[in-house]
């Protein structure tokens, strides 16, 4: 018996860079599912009985990186629990322990597709996460201190693993600082020029 392994595309790209925004659009246009790393981890840090609820919300607060074995399997067993077969996986990997872990427990079991970088200048990126957290987003870590590092993280650790897969020629780039409408045309024309 054959079973097809689930298709999946990486989203990244800056705190704030409208990676949720255009993942919604994105299922709402084409069949495809949002699994967005950083919300699996609030959900796991608030549910009850939890053993990685502090460590989560220590990781959080400080723009740190989650180790990969607790985000790996949330991420695995939600595609399990969804049933379905194409997934856009948010916010992940991002560092290189992510990438190592994702390799050892799931490269094999899927259909890796491609990456796609929303790039968005430091600046909108700030402007729009405290714009966020003014707005109620409710996220402890949309405050300037816990932006601060999340950047300092992004800068650090994530771009080289988007350097890493351009190199591959696997990283399908959009210019992620124009409003939401606009980006998404331009996110519209890729997927429909990847064939989906
Ligand atoms: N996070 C993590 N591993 C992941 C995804 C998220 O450790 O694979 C943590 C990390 O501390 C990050 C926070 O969750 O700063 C928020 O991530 P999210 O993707 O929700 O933020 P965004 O980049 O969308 O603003
Ligand atoms: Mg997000």
């Amino acid at each position: 018996m054959s079973v097809e392994k689930p298709k999946i595309v990486f989203v990244l790209g800056g705190p704030g860079a409208g990676k949720g925004t255009q993942c919604s659009r994105i299922v709402d246009r084409f069949q495809f599912t949002h699994l967005s790393a950083g919300d699996l981890l609030r959900e796991e840090r608030s549910r009850e009985g939890s053993e990685f609820g502090n460590l989560i919300e220590d990781y959080i607060r400080n723009g740190k990186i989650v180790p990969v074995e607790v985000t790996c399997s949330l991420l695995e067993n939600a595609m399990k629990a969804s049933g379905k077969s194409r997934f856009l996986i948010d916010g992940f990997p991002r560092n290189q322990d992510n990438l190592d872990g994702w390799n050892r427990q799931m490269s094999e079991k899927v259909d890796f597709q491609f990456v796609f970088f929303f790039d968005c200048g430091e600046d909108v990126c700030v402007k729009r996460c405290l714009g966020r957290g003014q707005s109620g987003s409710g996220r402890t870590d949309d405050n300037l201190d816990s932006l601060k590092k999340r950047i300092s993280t992004y800068n650090n650790d994530s771009l080289p693993i988007i350097k890493f897969f351009e190199g591959a020629g696997q990283v399908k780039r959009i210019d992620a600082s124009p409003d939401a409408e606009e980006v998404f045309g331009e996110v519209e024309k890729i997927f429909v020029a990847s064939g989906f």
